[in-house]
């Protein structure tokens, strides 16, 4: 087993997940970065992540099926031996923005899959893990951080399953936070706002409008950092009384103004 404290991030191969492994291993922890793209296309993401020195791996595998997701636990477990940290990721938005009356089964499907069933299931599988680890390893304090979005009450009939993923991840979070607290793993919900990735890049000028508008009351795009500091205020220790908690990391989007 490795010294350190082992964080899985999925979606781990740019944008936010990548922002957040980077952070983690910043902090020491070995990470275990998962993600459907070949290591070779994805080379200086990862450097990002591996510049710190710590004990790292790249699991290509798709969250939606078990198989990747079972791939992601075995690697963490094979090569480190232990699971401090889950953070549940990776994510898509739809491949087409479609009006609510016209949206499809198939992109549905595909939407609920990779955002939800995944981060359902690999807490789920992680969950049973660590369940085992608070009676075998001494201070070992599991944490499972999922990704959602302001989407989760924000309606967008563009992309309605994007919203009701984000949605049920909220509730996902509640109920895994109901469940685990007394087996001493704590589990939060980070819903960042908009955010400067590859994700938004197709509706940059949009949201430049927006924000210059006053869409928020803090008039910046957020970064991929802002997302990876919170999550490593939550795995920080520091909020062991707190579960179940929702960090906006979203500018004030939140907060209704008149
Ligand atoms: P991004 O730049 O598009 O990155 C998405 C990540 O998810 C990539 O690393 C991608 O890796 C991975 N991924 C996608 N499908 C996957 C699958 N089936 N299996 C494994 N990994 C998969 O998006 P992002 O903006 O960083 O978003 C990250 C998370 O934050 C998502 O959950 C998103 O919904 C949420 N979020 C983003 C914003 C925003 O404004 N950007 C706002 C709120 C919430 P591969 O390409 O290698 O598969």
């Amino acid at each position: 087993m490795v010294e350190n404290k082992v964080a899985i991030v999925t979606g781990a191969s740019r944008g936010i997940g990548n922002a957040i492994a980077a952070k983690l291993a910043s902090e020491g922890y070995a990470i275990v970065a998962a993600g459907t793209s070949d290591a070779d296309k994805i080379s200086a993401k990862l450097q990002a992540i591996t510049r710190f020195g710590e004990p790292f791996a790249y699991v290509r595998a798709d969250v939606s099926s078990e198989a990747g997701r079972q791939a992601i636990v075995d690697c963490a477990l094979g090569k480190f031996g232990r699971i401090d940290v889950l953070v549940n990721n990776a994510g898509v938005a739809p491949k087409v923005r479609m009006d609510i009356l016209e949206t499809t089964e198939e992109s549905l499907d595909r939407v609920l899959g990779i955002n939800l069933k995944s981060t359902f299931f690999l807490s789920q599988a992680v969950a049973k893990v660590m369940c085992r680890e608070v009676k075998e390893i001494a201070k070992i304090a599991p944490t499972i951080v999922n990704i959602s979005s302001i989407s989760a009450y924000t309606s967008s009939t563009q992309r309605a399953e994007y919203c009701i993923s984000k949605a049920a991840i909220s509730m996902t979070t509640l109920l895994f936070a109901d469940r685990l607290a007394s087996e001493g793993i704590n589990v939060y919900e980070i819903r960042p706002g908009v955010i400067n990735t590859e994700m938004t890049s197709v509706v940059k000028d949009k949201y430049d409008a927006l924000i210059d508008g006053g869409l928020t009351p803090i008039k910046r795009w957020g970064q991929p950092e802002d997302v990876a500091n919170a999550v490593s205020v939550v795995c920080s220790g520091l909020l062991r009384f707190s579960t179940g908690e929702v960090i906006n990391v979203d500018g004030g989007f939140h907060i209704r103004r008149l």
